[in-house]
């Protein structure tokens, strides 16, 4: 008995990991608190087709420069003491041919990779690698639910830019306040609220949840993609499964972070 495929399945595209140590050309700050940097260097082989990919960026002991090491069965293998912390951030922006990816950092105040690239400068070296893999979702569905916190606007963004012409969106994004907010280009049918913390800790407000919650949905079936705080991320997926008669397998939930918690991130 052949097994029936489902066209709209998010698909999954393995790619091969490589270390690359590429250089800091420009910093800029595209809003108060989102620091884009481009990094220049041998992008050959990268690939990015799912809107939700991350790579890894590595920051190094203080006294220990960025450097390759070979990948091997249980994954980099760094000197003792030289070991980095690892973090993940989307590929915003890139160009193979020309050498360059940019990746938006949030300025958050706390952390090794906030607080390199709160002092990320021109000439500096930064290590990362992947994307090991992509999500690819097609763009088969009624409507897309997009909902996340200021750490999955790369992705969001990414997400807003690739829907085709006729593509109907509703995108929920937090934000400390309006001078945080990005604007997209899209072909696609975009209703975008933006909502406030106005001061608030990132992590303390039920603001995404509840601005969904008042949401009258559009027709047909939806494909959602949240991602932010761990427990905003959790508390939507429930809610959409729960209140709104989702189907889970066209639900991501990403954990790309956990209020007091350090390198933690998880799936819902
Ligand atoms: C797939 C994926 C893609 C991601 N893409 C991006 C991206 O493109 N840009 C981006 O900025 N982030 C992105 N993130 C989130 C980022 O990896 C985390 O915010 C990470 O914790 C930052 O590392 P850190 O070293 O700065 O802080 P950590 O050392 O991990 O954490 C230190 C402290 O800061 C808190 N914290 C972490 N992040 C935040 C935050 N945003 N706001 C307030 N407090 C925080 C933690 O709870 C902890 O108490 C992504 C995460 C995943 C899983």
């Amino acid at each position: 008995m052949s097994e029936t495929i489902d066209p709209r399945a998010p698909q999954r595209v393995r790619h091969d990991t490589r270390m690359r140590l590429l250089d800091v050309v420009s910093v800029t700050d595209i809003t108060p608190l989102m620091r884009r940097i481009r990094l220049t260097g041998d992008l050959e082989g990268f690939a990015s087709v799912g809107h939700a990919d991350h790579i890894k960026v590595f920051i190094f002991p203080e006294g220990v420069a960025p450097h390759i090491v070979p990948i091997g069965e249980r994954g980099a293998e760094f000197a003792e003491g030289q070991r980095p912390e690892m973090r993940d951030y989307t590929p915003r922006y890139w160009s193979v041919a020309e050498g360059w990816i940019d990746l938006d950092f949030v300025l958050h105040g706390d952390g090794p990779a906030s607080g390199w690239a709160a002092q990320a400068a021109v000439g500096q070296t930064l290590l990362i690698a992947g994307p090991r893999g992509s999500l690819v979702v097609p763009p088969a569905y009624d409507w897309y639910l997009l909902a996340g916190d200021e750490t999955a606007l790369p992705a969001l963004g990414r997400r807003i830019e690739e829907l085709p012409a006729g593509s109907k969106i509703v995108a929920v994004i937090e934000v400390d306040s309006a001078a945080e907010e990005q604007s997209f280009e899209t072909a696609a049918n975009l209703s975008l609220t933006y909502v406030y913390r106005d001061g608030r800790p990132a992590g303390t407000t039920s603001l995404i949840l509840d601005t969904i919650k008042s949401l009258s949905f559009p027709a047909g079936d939806a494909y959602a993609y949240i991602a932010g705080e761990s427990s905003m991320s959790k508390a939507v997926k429930a809610h959409l499964i729960e209140t709104r008669s989702f189907n889970p397998e066209y639900i991501k939930a990403a954990g790309y972070w956990l209020l007091g918690e350090a390198d933690a991130k998880e799936p819902h």
